[in-house]
């Protein structure tokens, strides 16, 4: 039975073939291909001619030939063909072995694996060139932003400056507006820093102790102003129960809250906005605190909740709000930081809620470190002080200048060259108390000059504060800072309380 079985299926997939020295078939099994006999292999198929010069070989030795194709009398096969030949003149021996399937399977696989791999190089080109292009555009956007920063602070300054002089009542309002405007830019800049380095993964979240009770009232007393402006009301309910001193970045939760509460006021034109704080636990010295903000303006379709959190999005584009579209994605991103989410509820045509759950660290031994008040710098009135400002933006000389000149403690020397700044330090009688220090000169590295004065030979000399005024404040650009021995950095643009509070706080 089973011989019957193995000669019906038994697939021949090998021939072999014994032949004379020249190429003439002696004897053949047909296995693969019939009328080998008595034919010269050469004629049978040209590839056999390549055989022709070894079958006279009269040693023990296997040539294999792998993967040709015959096609021999309308039989089309691929196959491996292995010539022995052997020594004392036997005649040589030809095996013709049919691999097809597997030559056709294993072309197929190769093909396969080969067009997975230029898929898998061809996305690897494709990141290269994202993140090539992604460096690319947050490089722009830094040096940009930085090239606006220094004509921005002069206006801001100048603006500043004029406004405390005697003005009529046409020139107040026209200062205003310039204030605004000013300001507004500076937000502008100011959020597409903040989207380049969310985008490239920069951004962290600080935890420090803040007095929160005041941070909230602060907004309260901003907000309450600007809602009565546009003819709104603004309630603050604020939860009794919430730490006065809680830890977390309060200049990032400042950020998240006052996006939400610009939209609530851009965005309503009738009733009021309303701020809701309060504590939803506190536990584990982790305190979750719940800020809701509602208003009863245009609201937002359902099918946007999700849009509007995207960057540059905006929603009511017919419509002439003025906005970047980073706002509401700058928010998310903070929220998600500390593990959080945002949420939003809304009424087409009614009014929206946004709100979110935030942790804090809260601790009764929380201590806030001892703020200074702006407003009221003091520097000690029996000395004046000696700044030097290393600093080749004439819009930047010109502001620090005035804004020392108001307190009229301050002698000011102005140079912008490595060697200038080193002759001021070394050889001038008066020393001198601080450096102010732009970090991006023409011609020079602001932290190089601080690393050679950090070597001078006097102790009083290279152990000066050193301010640097810089719009780059990556966190790699501040270890640079810090490694180069600058104390501090002043983040351009810059108003007059920030430099006189900087300037204060290095002053003894
Ligand atoms: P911007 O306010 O600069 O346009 P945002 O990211 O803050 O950018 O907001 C994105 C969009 O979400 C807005 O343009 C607006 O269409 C919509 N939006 C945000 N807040 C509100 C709100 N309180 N009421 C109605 N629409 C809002």
């Amino acid at each position: 039975m089973l011989e019957e079985y193995k000669q019906k299926y038994t697939k021949p997939v090998i021939q072999y073939s014994v032949l004379e020295p020249n190429g003439l078939v002696l004897e053949s099994d047909n296995g693969l291909f019939e009328n080998f006999e008595k034919k010269n292999i050469s004629d049978i198929h040209p590839f056999f001619e390549t055989i022709i010069p070894i079958l006279g070989e009269s040693i023990e030795k296997e040539t294999i030939f792998s993967c040709v194709h015959l096609n021999i009398e309308s039989k089309e096969i691929i196959s491996d063909i292995i010539l022995q030949t052997f020594k004392n003149n036997k005649k040589p021996l030809l095996v013709i072995q049919d691999l097809t399937t597997h030559y056709n399977n294993y072309q197929t696989t190769a093909q396969v694996r080969n067009e997975s791999v230029i898929n898998s190089q061809i996305l690897e080109l494709k990141n290269t060139y994202l993140k090539e292009k992604e460096a690319f555009k947050n490089t722009f956007i830094a040096n940009f932003s930085h090239e606006l920063r220094d004509p921005l602070t002069g206006i801001l300054t100048f603006s500043n400056i004029l406004s405390k002089t005697k003005l009529d009542p046409k020139q107040k309002d026209y200062i205003q507006i310039l204030n605004s405007t000013s300001s507004f830019l500076k937000k502008m800049i100011d959020d597409i820093l903040d989207i380049s380095k969310i985008e490239s993964g920069k951004l962290d979240l600080s935890i420090e102790p803040f007095n929160f009770k005041k941070l909230l009232d602060e907004i309260k007393f901003n907000y309450t102003i600007k809602a009565k402006q546009k003819g709104l009301e603004f309630n603050y309910n604020y939860d009794h129960k919430l730490p006065e001193v809680i830890g977390g970045d309060a200049k990032r939760l400042r950020q998240v809250i006052t996006n939400l509460l610009d939209n609530a006021i851009k965005f309503t034109h009738n009733g009021s906005v309303t701020f809701n704080v309060s504590l939803n636990q506190i536990r584990a010295q982790k305190a979750s605190i719940h800020f809701e903000i509602i208003d009863t303006g245009i609201g937002i379709k359902e099918e946007n909740f999700e849009d509007i959190f995207t960057s540059f999005n905006q929603v009511n584009k017919n419509e002439s709000y003025k906005g970047t579209g980073l706002g509401l994605a700058i928010v998310k991103y903070l929220v998600e930081l500390t593990n959080s989410k945002i949420k939003v509820v809304s009424n087409y045509g009614k009014g929206s809620t946004f709100s979110t759950n935030i942790n804090f660290i809260s601790n009764p031994s929380l201590k806030v470190t001892k703020e200074i008040d702006a407003t009221k710098v003091v520097f000690n009135p029996s000395k004046k002080y000696n700044i030097l400002l290393v600093e080749d933006s004439e819009i930047i000389q010109l502001s620090v200048l005035k804004i020392l000149a108001t307190r009229g403690q301050f002698f000011l020397d102005i140079v912008s060259k490595p060697e200038e700044v080193l002759t001021r330090m070394v050889d001038y009688d008066n020393e001198v108390d601080l450096v102010l220090m732009d970090i991006k000169l023409k011609e020079h590295r602001g932290d190089e000059i601080a690393r050679q004065i950090r070597k001078l030979p006097e102790p009083h000399q290279r152990k000066v504060p050193i301010i640097a005024m810089t719009a780059k404040v990556f966190k790699e650009d501040l270890k640079l800072y810090k490694k180069a021995g600058i104390n501090e950095v002043l983040k351009k643009p810059f108003d007059e309380n920030q430099l006189l509070e900087i300037i204060a706080k290095h002053l003894e």
